[in-house]
């Protein structure tokens, strides 16, 4: 590929691969990328928060031409090179050892209103943005022929600003998308626009964008463009943000757009998935192209539905949208009229049976459009074939067409290179390639303890650096605020048993329930022998006012004086902070209300890191807690009090497992009973929970007989 000199002016010849490797962000995952990186100007790696586009564009150029000259330099940068090459050409990968007779060229298209890819790219909000990225990128490492479409949201996400009494301010995101690893697609004539569709009763022309993750192109769309009403250029703006209807338009936009996209560039996909019910209108879409060519609706539904995978991400109401006809119809113009059909017989496929009548449900519609329905764990599969019953009223909930497949994190992103080193030693450093055996992992448990423990204790070092480092930052910015930042982590003490909490500040996490017993939390923090501290990290969506009250409420605490600075508040949770914090905490800490959380995410890739979960027994915890990688608060005893109940029980292990078990050193220090507990934490996560494993199953339930054709048109019927 030719080098953009405009972007990258000195960049000399023998490394200009760097511009090539920059703009790719499988760069992120690749150990010696980063390292060739760092070695470019730690400094610069450093500040611009391990951003190699923003480094390439203001490392000077002497420094460039030094490196050029430079022999050790040059034998990382072309091993590096030849690394990324072989990526390219699809050379070894496991899904064309598996797959022989499946061709690349007709890809799965992986439709998703976020993608949490790097931080450079702010467009996600939380758990399904970070686990669409992981997805891409574990295709890629597979060599799954995969194509993501997302949105680009020009002003990102929001940035959290903290009031001093903890009120959440959002004030836009800066986002540079010049040191970002975005190209503009062109369309056939250079115009800045691929396609075109009508929503509120005008012509949009909808521009992409695209986004190269390994091997997997992600392209987002956007209608920022001249040619567009002024006000549609706002459309694709913001992240779920604006009334109902901004946000319809935005899901017409991913689903519909999506797919002209797709057929502008010349992709002819042979599987879809939606993840999540935002991208339902990808299906419809699909009908409609089928019905203009002559096929009869059912013929075109049944088609649509062979090919079409759906998964969903949330047992909680609020995640699942629903429009007004209404609202629909003035969006989308009369789309029943090409589909040939009336326009109750179109409503019907988004109607709930049983609920408010007069609605659109977006997972009603992707439940009727798909072949293959997943949720997220395995109990959310049950959860998810309870909630979706009324739509099989002929079925017992057992046997609703829903089946499972447990989310999973990419190891290569969230394992910090210490540890992967220390597997290297203990696996071989082909590890990753093997990882998804589960053979692989059983070496774990021979890894030395007191390598372990060192790697662990010099990662939480580095967390409470980058927390100091933070903190004075703010400081300085904030200086008259100066009490402000005090406790938001200059007390912390790396000796100390150390919790982490970081997520969306959503209800149902419960973020406030380790606060429900101050006189017994303050006894488990403020103990002079075995004192523990913790830090929290996370967003409440701008909507979202209990969730920001709850927020408001924990970060109350941080400036408590009877906890005497043992709780930290970080602000402005994204993927930077959160590597910091799975990589460095003792405990990751999780609360939700059972049954809510579908999966969860956090703790496997802290477990990845050697660091244990304490957890409710919800989501991905449900199947993987064995009694040894970590604690498990058990259900209520009475449904009626379930909140008394888990802070009961919390307080309870903390008090008699967890802070005993980390205080108990042998003569050299180590805690051996915890860091036993670490390895297997580890191993379970490295066997069961990567995204590689994930993506494999994907594959082999849904993909690959979707990409041969198999998918069988005549399954049960949905009412
Ligand atoms: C992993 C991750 C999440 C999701 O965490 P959960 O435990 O699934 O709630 C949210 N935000 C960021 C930045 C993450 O890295």
């Amino acid at each position: 590929m030719p080098i953009d000199r405009n972007r990258f002016p000195y960049l000399p010849e023998r490394i200009e691969g760097l511009a090539e490797v920059a703009t790719n962000v499988s760069w992120s995952w690749k150990r010696d990328a980063r390292r060739v990186f760092h070695l470019l100007d730690a400094s610069l790696w450093h500040l611009t928060r391990h951003n190699p586009i923003a480094i390439l564009r203001r490392v000077s150029p002497e420094r460039l031409s030094d490196c050029a000259r430079d022999p050790r330099f040059l034998a990382l940068y072309d091993r590096m090179m030849t690394e990324y090459r072989h990526e390219q050409d699809w050379l070894e990968t496991w899904f064309a050892a598996r797959y022989p007779d499946i061709p690349r060229d007709r890809p799965v298209a992986y439709f998703c209103a976020e993608f949490g890819l790097h931080n450079s790219v702010p467009i996600y909000s939380g758990g399904l943005g970070i686990l669409a990225g992981d997805h891409c990128k574990a295709a890629s490492d597979l060599g799954v022929p995969l194509v993501g479409v997302g949105l680009f949201y020009t002003k990102g996400y929001f940035d959290q600003k903290l009031r001093l009494d903890g009120w959440q301010e959002d004030s836009d995101e800066r986002f540079d998308v010049r040191n970002a690893p975005l190209e503009r697609v062109h369309g056939p004539s250079r115009e800045p626009w691929l396609t075109r569709l009508e929503t509120g009763g005008r012509d949009v022309h909808i521009g992409a964008w695209r986004m190269l993750v390994g091997r997997v192109p992600v392209y987002l769309l956007d209608t920022n463009l001249e040619q567009n009403h002024e006000e549609d250029r706002d459309l694709t703006a913001k992240l779920y943000i604006g009334g109902p209807e901004i946000r319809l338009r935005q899901e017409w936009i991913l689903g519909v757009g999506g797919v002209r996209v797709l057929r502008a560039l010349g992709v002819e996909p042979s599987a879809w998935h939606a993840n999540e019910g935002h991208a339902a209108f990808m299906m419809v879409e699909r009908v409609r192209e089928l019905t203009t060519g002559g096929i009869p609706f059912d013929d075109a539904m049944r088609e649509v539905r062979s090919r079409s995978i759906f998964t969903t991400h949330t047992p909680v109401p609020a995640g699942h949208d629903s429009f007004t006809f209404e609202d629909l119809a003035r969006c989308a113009g009369p789309v029943w009229e090409p589909l040939g059909v009336s326009r109750e017989t179109f409503f019907e496929i988004g109607t709930h049976p049983t609920e408010e009548p007069g609605r659109f449900h977006m997972t009603v519609a992707a439940l009727r459009l798909s072949k293959h329905v997943n949720g997220v764990s395995r109990r959310h599969g049950d959860v998810s074939r309870e909630i979706w019953a009324p739509l099989w009223p002929d079925r017992a909930a057992a046997r609703v067409p829903i089946t499972h497949i447990t989310n999973g994190v990419h190891a290569e992103t969230w394992m910090a290179r210490e540890i992967a080193e220390l597997l290297d030693g203990q696996l071989g450093s082909d590890w990753p390639y093997r990882m998804i055996e589960p053979d692989t992992w059983a070496g774990v448990d021979a890894l030395d303890d007191a390598a372990l423990w060192q790697t662990h204790v010099r990662l939480k070092v580095t967390l409470m650096n980058f927390i100091r480092e933070e903190a004075r930052r703010r400081w300085a910015r904030h200086w008259k605020e100066a009490t402000h930042v005090v406790g938001a982590g200059t007390l912390l003490n790396p000796d100390v048993l150390t919790i982490g909490f970081a997520r969306r500040f959503a209800t149902y996490k419960r973020a406030d329930l380790l606060f429900r017993d101050i006189d017994r939390l303050r006894l488990l923090l403020v103990n002079s022998q075995r004192p523990v501290q913790i830090i929290f990290a996370g967003k409440a969506h701008p909507a979202d006012t209990p969730g920001k009250e709850v927020l408001r409420t924990v970060y109350g605490f941080t400036r408590d004086a009877r906890l005497e600075g043992r709780v930290a508040f970080m602000e402005d949770y994204e993927l930077h902070l959160a590597h910091r914090l799975v990589q460095g905490v003792d405990l990751w800490l999780n609360l939700p209300r059972v049954p809510l959380e579908a999966s969860g995410t956090s703790g496997m890739k802290a477990a990845l890191n050697g660091v244990p979960q304490l957890s409710t027994l919800d989501g991905w915890w449900h199947e993987a807690y064995d009694g040894l990688n970590g604690w498990a608060i058990p259900p209520a005893a009475s449904r009626a009090t379930p909140d008394e109940w888990d802070a009961d029980r919390l307080y309870q292990l903390l008090e008699e497992q967890v802070v005993p078990a980390y205080y108990a050193r042998d003569e050299r220090g180590i805690p051996v009973a915890w860091v036993q507990k670490m390895k297997h934490a580890l191993r379970v996560a490295g066997q069961r929970f990567t995204a590689r494993r994930m993506v494999g199953e994907y594959v082999a339930q849904c993909y690959a007989p979707a990409m041969r054709g198999n998918g069988s048109a005549d399954d049960p019927p949905i009412a």
